[in-house]
């Protein structure tokens, strides 16, 4: 008998991006080595959205790749990939920051920056506080986005 299940099949299935030809599973999941999107069914029916385990929409996807971009999230993006990993970093100038959704004492949803060298952190209300007030090395964050690096989410 072949024990093999349907979940198990890998099918050849065009990249929801680029269309290239690629290996995809039942779920639509699986990572295009042409374009890097990390294919998948949520981002497929819900294309404005940032969803696991892009940090960009797949709507974004095909305007970059159009443009011959890499699949980097822009500020607004990062901080709604934040709300749906809860924990994220960047890198600049050399500093690794974690940024954190926590809850404060109130039990109120706050956003967390930790700087990983001075190990300060820094605690903003809000996305709009954040967005707005955010600063690394004293420059604004949203001033300095294009300059990180390695942003990403944390397991
Ligand atoms: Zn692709």
């Amino acid at each position: 008998m072949d024990s093999k299940s349907i979940y198990d099949e890998i099918f050849d299935k065009p990249c929801s991006v680029c269309g290239e030809i690629i290996k995809k599973d039942i779920y639509e999941q699986g990572d295009c080595p042409y374009c890097k999107w990390k294919n998948n069914h949520f981002a497929d029916i819900n294309p404005k959205a940032v969803l696991y385990p892009n940090l960009i929409s797949l709507n974004k996807a095909k305007k970059l790749y159009s443009e011959g971009k890499p699949f980097e999230p822009d500020f607004n993006e990062y901080i709604e990939a934040l709300h749906n990993y809860g924990e994220m970093q960047f890198k600049y100038n050399g500093t690794y920051y974690a940024v954190e959704l926590v809850y404060d004492k109130n039990k109120k949803l706050v956003i967390s920056l930790y700087n990983s060298q001075t190990k300060e952190r820094i605690i903003f209300s809000n996305d709009e506080d954040f967005k707005n007030n955010a600063q690394v090395e004293d420059k604004l964050l949203k001033d300095i986005w294009n300059d990180t690096t390695d942003r990403d989410w944390l397991q």
